[in-house]
């Protein structure tokens, strides 16, 4: 929790300022019993109504300046805590930015959601409260204890009862609530992980009549955490009565001994009025204390759930001594690389060695599971090898900025994912500052243009969120262009020709390979006639590689290649 304070230094003058009006605040609240004692005492009691005014005015003015003052402070410890907040927020997201997906896959996206938003507004709320009340408390406390005991030291033996036992209610709530509300956040993690799995898999869930289930599903979940936050309230329900309690029982052991003071003549009226006052003040001020204590907690609980985001070093790191690479070629060469997804038995690439030249075309081709998507994850660097080496132009890629990495190539997904905004604005994703022709000619590449233009905007058209509205052939095509648009050196294509029929697939690749003339070209496919014409060609088998040559050499020499090729073409097309 201290840890993340930090953030609230830009706010640190209007931290102040509050503080100081609070001061005002607190001193006028204690001012105003004296004042109040006063008129009873003098006033009242010899009917003097000229001075009854008098202070009566005076207690007006400082009510007054009390009640600006804690407007005032109110509105800036808002201003504070929600500015915090939104540090906070912007400091979490920039961190998961840079997650490796290594990183990603630990916290899970429903958790990342929950301490962006639920975990942030905990703190937020605490540092609000505490600015307001903790600042509080202690002046109204002691100044309150000072000024009751000026006025009757005995009477304030009393405190010397109602203090510990107060003490000794929060503790206990606070033994019992404090485990209960690390619980409550993973609730929430757990009740925004099946909504996020519902929202987004809805299609599936219709298709296998699974709504029942799902919804039991959450129906489970949200009772869960339902049940969870009624067992704390019930916890915290406790506080307010009980101290309420309290409060009236001093109270009348107040009376109930000021009574017989005064009766014995020690003790004036206005003097227990006012006295009654301060040990309101205190009691409350104690209250308000004990109220940041309960809901430290929670926040406390959040505070580690944000940190354990913020700590993480993201295990791909930009290096120490940047290389640069002047006139890029394009040369990808795998040496001996071996890699294991965390928490894996096995690893999905063992012992992997090629060369991938521009101007050539490499294929690689394999079953599922077999690893090909995993050499494209490696060249993108989302995931770094265990052991073995992977050169661009002879520089290892651990040692080239990411950004200057990734600007070299042109990336393709399996799986195409398009962001809400139109046509262009999907295509110029991969090039800023494309010009409309540009983006053009690379829709026109992908084979894109014809459904484009069947649409009413054209390239204007709105895409929904996740590309919804578009068929997966459409989507891909679209990833297609984006990678097109960025002219990149190096291209890679982790099977996205697949979700295209057959005739799209070939003018595509016709057209591609016209733009892509002179770069490197790395394609993954399932369809043995999508890559037959490759310069070389990659099969892969369960991580291992099978058999590296051009079709006609592959079909003589590797075994497992002919099955796939067997597989799928006819006898004569096999020449
Ligand atoms: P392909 O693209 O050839 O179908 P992949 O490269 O995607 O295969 O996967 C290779 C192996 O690695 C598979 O056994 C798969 O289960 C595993 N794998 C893929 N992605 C992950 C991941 N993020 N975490 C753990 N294992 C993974
Ligand atoms: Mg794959």
């Amino acid at each position: 929790m201290i840890k993340l304070l930090k953030f609230l230094k830009p706010y640190r003058n209007y931290v102040i300022v509050s503080l100081i009006l609070i001061f005002f605040q607190s001193i006028s609240e204690l001012y105003l019993p004296n004042l109040m004692s006063d008129i009873v005492d003098i006033g009242i009691v010899k009917g003097d109504i000229r001075y009854i005014l008098q202070k009566g005015e005076i207690m007006l003015l400082v009510a007054a300046g009390g009640t600006v003052s804690a407007i005032v402070a109110s509105y800036l410890s808002s201003q504070a805590a929600m500015g915090f907040g939104k540090i906070l927020r912007n400091k979490i997201f920039s961190q998961v930015e840079n997650f490796s997906l290594q990183e990603f896959d630990k916290f899970g996206t429903a958790s990342l959601i929950t301490r962006t938003t639920n975990d942030v507004n905990q703190i937020q709320m605490v540092i609000m409260i505490t600015l307001r009340m903790v600042a509080r408390a202690p002046l109204i406390c002691i100044g309150g204890i000072i000024l009751a005991v000026s006025k009757d030291a005995r009477l304030s033996l009393i405190l010397l009862i109602t203090v510990p036992i107060l003490a000794f209610l929060v503790f206990v709530l606070y033994k019992k609530a404090m485990p209960l509300f690390d619980a409550i956040q993973k609730k929430i993690d757990r009740v925004n992980l099946i909504l996020r799995e519902n929202l987004t898999g809805i299609r599936v869930i219709r298709a296998f009549n699974k709504i029942e289930y799902e919804k039991k599903r959450f129906n489970e979940a949200n009772i869960d955490l339902t049940n969870m936050s009624i067992k704390v309230n019930r916890i915290m329900a406790w506080l307010m009565p009980a101290m309420m309690l309290l409060l009236n029982f001093t109270i009348i052991a107040v009376i109930w001994f000021g009574g017989i003071r005064i009766d014995k003549g020690t003790m004036q009226v206005g003097d227990l009025m006012a006295f009654i006052q301060y040990i309101i003040q205190i009691m409350f001020s104690l209250i308000m204390v004990s109220v940041v204590f309960v809901m430290l907690p929670r926040a406390s609980a959040s505070a580690l759930r944000i940190n354990e985001v913020l700590e993480i070093v993201p295990k791909i790191k930009e290096p120490e001594k940047p290389e640069e690479i002047k006139n890029i070629r394009g040369v990808i060469e795998f040496k001996d690389v071996t890699f294991s997804y965390p928490g894996a038995d096995e690893p999905a690439l063992k012992n992997i060695s090629f060369k991938a030249e521009p101007g050539k075309l490499t294929a690689i081709i394999g079953g599922t599971g077999s690893g090909k998507s995993t050499v494209l994850n490696l060249i993108m660097r989302f995931y770094d090898a265990d052991s073995g080496s992977i050169l661009i132009d002879g520089v290892d890629i651990k040692l080239l900025p990411q950004t200057k990495l990734r600007d070299m190539i042109g990336y393709v997904p399996q799986k195409a994912v398009l962001f809400s905004g139109t046509i262009a604005d999907n295509i110029r994703f991969g090039k800023n500052d494309a010009a409309d022709e540009q983006i053009r000619k690379a829709a026109c590449i992908a084979q894109a243009t014809e459904f484009i233009f069947q649409m009413k905007d054209e390239f204007n058209s709105e895409i929904s969120q996740g590309g919804k509205n578009l068929s997966g052939g459409q989507k891909q095509r679209l990833a297609i262009a984006r990678a097109v648009v960025k002219r990149p050196k190096i291209y890679l294509f982790d099977d996205c020709f697949s979700a295209l029929d057959f005739k799209t697939d070939a003018k595509v690749r016709a057209a591609l390979r016209e733009e892509t003339k002179d770069a490197t070209v790395i394609v993954v496919a399932q369809r043995v006639a999508t890559i037959m014409d490759a310069d070389q060609i990659i099969v892969l088998q369960k991580g291992e590689i099978a058999g590296i040559g051009t079709h006609k050499q592959l079909l003589n020499t590797c075994q497992i290649y002919r099955e796939i090729v067997l597989s799928q073409l006819s006898g004569e097309e096999l020449i």
